[in-house]
C-alpha cells in the first residue's frame, strides 16, 4: 500500500498540531484525504506527564481526528536547530510520505521550539526536492506543493481560515486526550496549559469563525498567495 499522504503536519511536540489544526485535520480526513502528523520531539522536557504516557495520548488524539499516520521522531526537546543531521531526518520523512501540502507551526510563538520546528521543516521541504541531496533513506526526491503555518500560542491575523464548525467537538476531544498536559491532576505542575488553555483555544477559533460568518474556524498563515479554484462562487472547501 502506498504510504503517500495528501497532508503532513509537523509539530515540535505531540499536541502542537491538535492545538493548531485539529479541526482542519478532522474535516479533511472525513473527506477521504490521507493525513499524517509528524512530531519532531517526544517532549521529554515537559513539566507534566511522562514520554510514554504522552505517546499513548498522542495515539488517542490521532484516532479521534482520523489521522492515517503518526510519525514520531526523537530529535531533542529544546534542541531543534538547523543541523545537517536534523534536516536529513525530516527530509527522510518527507520523501517517505510524499505529502502535497505540509503544515508547520507559525514562527511567531511564545515557545521558541515552535518557530525552530518551522525553520527546520522549511529547510527540509526545500532539500527534499533536490535530487542529489542525500538523506538516510532510499526514497526519491519529492517536491512539496504548498507549505502553510498553523497557530499554536499566537493569535495573528490569518491569511486564510478553514471552517471547523462541525469539527470543534473532535478538536476539543483530541486535546482532552492529552490529560497529562491539560488536566490539573494532583501533583502536576501548573503551566500555561493547565490553566484554561483548551477554553482559550476554543475562544480563539470562535473569533476566527466570526471573521467569516461561521461558528468556528482555524486560522493559517502562508508565504505564497492562495490560488483560488475556478469554482469561485461554489461551495467553499
Ligand atoms: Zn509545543
Amino acid at each position: 500500500m502506498s504510504k503517500q499522504l495528501d497532508i503532513l503536519a509537523f509539530g515540535a511536540h505531540p499536541d502542537d498540531v491538535e492545538i493548531g489544526m485539529g479541526g482542519t485535520i478532522s474535516r479533511f480526513s472525513k473527506k477521504g484525504l490521507k493525513i499524517g502528523i509528524c512530531d519532531l520531539t517526544m517532549a521529554e522536557l515537559s513539566s507534566n506527564g511522562t514520554v510514554d504516557n504522552r505517546q499513548i495520548e498522542a495515539k488517542q488524539a490521532a484516532s479521534i481526528l482520523g489521522v492515517s499516520q503518526r510519525v514520531q521522531l526523537s530529535l531533542p526537546d529544546r534542541g531543534l536547530f538547523l543541523s545537517e543531521s536534523s534536516i536529513k531526518e525530516v527530509v527522510t520523512v518527507i520523501r517517505e510520505y510524499k505529502p502535497q501540502i505540509v503544515f508547520v507551526p507559525y514562527f511567531e510563538d511564545r515557545h521558541p521550539d515552535h518557530g525552530n520546528c518551522a525553520r527546520l521543516v522549511e529547510e527540509a521541504v526545500f532539500s527534499a526536492g533536490i535530487r542529489n541531496f542525500q538523506d538516510e533513506g532510499n526514497n526519491s526526491a519529492h517536491r512539496v506543493r504548498d507549505l502553510h503555518y498553523y497557530m499554536i500560542n499566537g493569535f495573528h491575523k490569518p491569511d486564510f481560515v478553514v471552517d471547523i464548525s462541525k469539527e470543534i467537538k473532535n478538536k476539543i476531544d483530541s486535546l482532552k486526550a492529552y490529560k497529562s498536559q491539560f488536566d490539573m491532576a494532583e501533583g502536576s505542575t501548573q503551566t500555561p496549559l493547565t490553566n484554561g488553555y483548551i477554553d482559550a483555544v476554543e475562544s480563539r477559533e470562535r473569533l476566527y469563525g466570526k471573521e467569516v460568518g461561521v461558528m468556528y474556524a482555524e486560522g493559517f498563515k502562508t508565504k505564497k498567495p492562495i490560488l483560488l479554484s475556478e469554482d469561485l462562487i461554489g461551495e467553499n472547501v
